[in-house]
């Protein structure tokens, strides 16, 4: 348990601060502490004060800070054989397929870096999928989003944010796009078109404010998109890999994607890993040239994705998920009040929502770090809490503690 009382900055984190203030560019506002190791749920700072990681890197660490077999695993191929480019094969490649694809029960998988590639991956995938299988007319092809999601930060993929600031400033943006309310398919029936080639959309909207949709949004979504033959592509990138207490967010309500898009934990924790999944027709558009990466399905991150998915599966962390975070979420909602308008989510992906009176999500996180607690705002008024699958019980109930009487007491 960590001695904490931190309601200054250490010597040295200040020296980071000031440092990194002056020298990085400024498109992100951290919370005042300076990491310098870690070890499962649990972090340490250049000071040496050790704070809970109820964050996990936007669900990035499922495994927690540094997993032994996953470091192994990493360390061992890092010395064997790390990049080779696709212009040659790999030995650890096409295990690495056989495994995910497997996993994800889909044909074929197409392995990029980071996520906002995956997705620009599977926006690419799904228009030309529209043009050369549906037959859409050239340069038509419509995918529909939904209104708070969040894809990631490439041009394209800002072209259909509903979010004035990741937008602004970053014009002219890509064509082709059509918003739709979120949780609503009535707004998707309506929406589609003969030329729509996709529905792009997130199970559970993480930076959204995680935001669950109603029960039988997604099989509905499903089915219309089959009726349609319209291409269902979800983005699991944060919801997947037993976050929210199954596999995938969509296997809580049985539905399987047309593209599966996967990202974050997929790297262990340890490297940027990505990945798009889908069927022999669908993933057949793409032939040498159309698409690619240096850094796609290299060996190290080949090796660190299967190892991951083998831990995944054989330590049952999205049942490990979905029975603590059950309970937490049980705990939270107790916390209702004058505060607290509202906690959801699935599995270990909770927010907490705010009321007016409580202002600011983000100053009760400054809050809770002061109380040796890791976690960030998502929008203006929820909290996010998303541990590594990993954490002790014992330390949510810890973590649990800490939020009550920060929550229960005055306003930051
Ligand atoms: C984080 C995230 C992305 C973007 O992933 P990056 O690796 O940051 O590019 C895309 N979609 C969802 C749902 C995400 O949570």
């Amino acid at each position: 348990m960590p001695a904490t009382d931190p309601k200054t900055h250490g010597p040295k984190t200040q020296s980071h601060l000031d440092l990194s203030d002056r020298l990085s560019a400024h498109n992100y506002s951290p919370l005042p502490v300076v990491v310098a190791n870690a070890s499962g749920a649990w972090v340490e700072d250049v000071d040496g004060r050790r704070y809970l990681d109820m964050l996990s890197a936007y669900s990035a660490l499922n495994f927690g800070h540094g997993h032994p077999e996953i470091v192994d695993t990493f360390v061992e191929q890092a010395r064997k054989l790390s990049l080779t480019s696709r212009a040659f094969h790999n030995d650890q490649f096409a295990p690495f397929c056989e495994t995910i694809t497997r996993f994800c029960g889909m044909d074929r998988v197409l392995p990029m870096n980071t996520g906002a590639e995956a997705v620009e991956t599977a926006i690419k995938t799904a228009r030309k999928w529209g043009y050369k299988v549906k037959g859409v007319a050239d340069g038509q092809a419509e995918i529909i989003v939904c209104e708070g999601n969040f894809h990631g930060r490439t041009v394209t993929i800002v072209s259909f944010s509903d979010d004035a600031q990741y937008r602004d400033g970053f014009g002219p943006f890509t064509p082709g796009f059509k918003i739709i309310p979120y949780g609503d398919a009535a707004a998707l029936e309506q929406a589609i078109t003969p030329n729509t080639v996709g529905f792009l959309v997130e199970p559970i909207q993480g930076e959204g404010g995680i935001v669950v949709p109603p029960d039988g949004y997604l099989k509905t979504c499903r089915e219309l998109c089959t009726k349609n033959r319209v291409l269902f592509m979800a983005d699991e990138i944060q919801t997947g890999l037993g976050r929210t207490g199954r596999r995938f967010a969509c296997d809580h309500e049985g539905v399987q994607p047309d593209v599966l898009i996967l990202g974050k934990a997929l790297g262990g924790g340890l490297m940027p890993v990505s990945a798009v999944l889908a069927s022999d027709e669908i993933m057949g558009v793409f032939h040498p040239g159309d698409h690619g990466s240096t850094f796609g399905g290299n060996p190290l991150a080949c090796a660190v994705a299967r190892k991951s998915l083998e831990v995944l599966e054989r330590d049952r962390l999205a049942e490990r998920a979905d029975r603590l975070g059950q309970r937490f979420l049980d705990k939270l909602r107790g916390l209702t009040g004058r505060h607290v308008s509202e906690a959801r989510g699935k599995g270990l992906l909770i927010g907490i929502a705010l009321t007016p009176e409580a202002g600011p999500a983000k100053a009760w996180c400054k809050q809770l770090l002061h109380e040796g607690m890791l976690c960030k705002d998502t929008v203006e008024s929820v909290m996010r809490i998303a541990p590594p699958l990993v954490i002790e019980e014992m330390d949510l109930d810890w973590a649990f503690e800490r939020i009550a009487r920060t929550l229960r007491g005055e306003r930051p």
